[in-house]
């Protein structure tokens, strides 16, 4: 925030509420949250001065992600609440960190919004949001900042996590012969969305109510999607993935970049990949493929790994009732990422989402 008193600044005060109140207010409750983590915190000054301070851990090594969300491209207000939108911008950082085998421990979020929308509740019922996904997992608000903007909303997430001197677990270490898994479902987030821009009416013959439950269980996977915390955590420091990356651009495209980082092939089984059951109810045979929402659907959220075989067996078939899927194995032809469906096989083009 530049002061108030800056004749340059154009800023406007609003009546019902200054940045100063504001950033004390979320200064408390990032306090209050503070307090009741579990882990000992290496948080030696937080929200409040002109930086935070942490305290390095010997042994330790920090892991940063950073995501942008801009209204309209990566969200729009009129399908998404202020609390499921702070708790979106807090998840897919959330999942990076997961995704480097880390435990996420503090944030900052950063936000531009116009006038109009600073002057509702938006903000805090963002930080709501924000915050609950925040204590879920022991991450500690440590700053960020705010800023008008001038018509739509910015909000830029950054997450710091930990993980033990080289246990970073990244896109390139798969070995042929490795074996390819992935977390949870796929096609859910996708199958969602498609719902957000068609009005809930995937499939119109679809009995009301088959099609409400299918709904219900879809639209939290492009809203709200559940980062795979524990599961990542687990990958690194066990020393299980020998290479990992989430799910958020779809399987396919994120299968390639691993791929490519690891200087690998790969063949999936296409009767393996595990499509998330209430997209198979809501896709009509002729409407929509579950398996092509699967394969080239984004935003799961999902991780996909890469396990030795000799580590096999101290794989958790399922972590916290979230289950990990063998769907293929990596392979010494590099670039080239093939399906299999019984003898057929054929290349899967990377197909997911793209911004540019
Ligand atoms: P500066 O002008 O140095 O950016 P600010 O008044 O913006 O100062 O920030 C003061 C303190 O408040 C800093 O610790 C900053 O990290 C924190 N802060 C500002 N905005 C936010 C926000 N949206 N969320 C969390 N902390 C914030
Ligand atoms: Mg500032």
């Amino acid at each position: 925030m530049r002061d108030e008193e800056d004749g340059t600044n154009s800023r406007p005060t609003s009546p019902s509420r200054s940045e100063f109140e504001f950033i004390d207010r979320i200064r408390r409750r990032a306090l209050r949250h503070s307090s009741l983590i579990p882990h000992p915190s290496s948080l030696l000054l937080g929200i409040g001065d002109d930086a935070a301070v942490l305290r390095q851990r010997a042994g330790r090594e920090t892991v940063i992600t950073a995501d942008l969300l801009i209204e309209e491209i990566d969200f729009r207000l009129d399908t998404t609440t202020p609390r499921l939108l702070g708790y979106k911008a807090l998840a897919v950082s959330l999942s990076d960190i997961a995704a480097m085998g880390a435990r996420p421990r503090h944030a900052l979020l950063s936000i531009g919004v116009p006038g109009e929308i600073w002057r509702t509740n938006f903000v805090d019922e963002f930080y709501d949001g924000f915050f609950a996904l925040a204590e879920s997992y022991g991450v500690e608000l440590v700053g960020g900042d705010v800023s008008r903007s001038p018509e739509r909303i910015v909000i830029d997430s950054v997450v710091l996590g930990e993980v033990e001197r080289g246990r970073a677990v990244t896109r390139a270490g798969a070995r042929p012969g490795d074996h390819l898994f992935v977390t949870g479902t796929l096609g859910g987030a996708a199958a969602g969305l498609r719902l957000l821009e068609r009005k809930q009416n995937l499939r119109g013959r679809l009995p009301r109510t088959l099609r409400d439950a299918a709904a219900r269980a879809l639209l939290p996977r492009q809203l709200g999607p559940e980062p795979r915390v524990p599961w990542g955590a687990l990958l690194g420091e066990e020393r299980l993935a020998t290479a990992m990356i989430d799910v958020s651009d779809g399987l396919s495209s994120d299968l390639a970049h691993l791929c490519r980082a690891s200087r690998v092939g790969a063949v999936i089984e296409a009767r393996r990949v595990p499509i998330n059951p209430a997209v198979i109810t809501l896709c009509g045979r002729r409407a929509l493929d579950p398996l092509q929402l699967a394969l080239h659907g984004g935003e799961d959220f999902e991780l996909l790994f890469t396990i030795s075989p000799r580590d096999l067996r101290r794989l958790p078939r399922a972590l916290g009732g979230v289950p990990a899927t063998y769907i293929g194995d990596v392979t010494d032809d590099a670039g080239r990422v093939l399906i299999s469906e019984g003898s057929r096989r054929w290349p899967l083009a990377p197909a997911g989402f793209a911004h540019f």
